[in-house]
């Protein structure tokens, strides 16, 4: 069995809340970042969400980590549809970070700069790689991580599921250890509150989800926040 929270969050700036996540049990988790003019970034992310749950529960498992990008795809094919036939959803697009766990196996695909993040031995790893610029200029050696954090472009994603004409979805599996801690999180959190207190959050609190989205809130909440704490027995 595994202990799971959830909690998502408008902020304190913005009037829409465009983050969508989802819990499909029994262990499935995903959370999506929509963006785009007015409503169209709720349409996104909640279309992404759905069409993920559909596909998945006409699947049988194993849910792994190539099912779980094929649902992603679909999500695309949708989302960019409903882009083409309506110009007030032209350009919107989500990220999608899904995690998917069975006895063995943690199994997870990404598009964007959502994450999935595990607490292990008391180590908080950043599994996903975010597709945004500004990572990219890291990872080539032009910008230092902590320039990236407050980077003016930090925003701009190269990869977004219905946004971008060919998707590039990041997948893979690892093994799941008794103890393991999930997170899964939209840029809300990572843009107000540091790894290091991500990780005493995720130790020490009771609801860790409430906890992550307190601390998102008082750093500022600049951004909607959205957060899944999965804990392995
Ligand atoms: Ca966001």
């Amino acid at each position: 069995m595994a202990k799971i929270f959830q909690a998502t969050h408008v902020g304190k700036v913005r009037r829409n809340n465009e983050d969508s996540l989802i819990v499909i049990e029994p262990k499935i988790f995903v959370v999506a970042d929509g963006m785009g003019g007015a409503k169209a970034g709720e349409v996104a992310s909640r279309t992404l969400v759905e069409t993920v749950k559909n596909f998945l529960l006409k699947t049988p498992p194993p849910w792994n980590e190539k099912i779980l990008a094929s649902a992603i795809l679909t999500a695309n094919k949708k989302i960019s549809d409903l882009a083409r036939q309506n110009e007030n959803y032209s350009g919107m697009g989500t990220t999608a970070t899904i995690l998917s766990l069975d006895e063995k196996l943690a199994y997870f695909a990404h598009v964007g700069d959502s994450r999935l993040y595990r607490l292990r031995n008391n180590f908080l790893e950043q599994i996903t790689e975010d597709h945004s610029y500004v990572e990219t200029l890291v990872r080539r050696g032009d910008l230092t991580p902590e320039e990236a954090r407050v980077h003016p472009m930090k925003n701009v994603l190269i990869q977004a599921v219905g946004a971008v004409e060919k998707i590039f979805i990041d997948q893979a599996n690892f093994p799941v250890e008794g103890g393991d801690m999930f997170l899964l999180c939209t840029d809300g959190l990572t843009n107000m509150v540091d790894d290091e207190s991500i990780k005493k959050i995720l130790q020490t609190a009771q609801n860790p989800a409430d906890a992550l989205i307190e601390a998102a809130l008082s750093a500022g909440g600049k951004d909607n926040v959205s957060v899944i704490v999965v804990g392995v027995d």
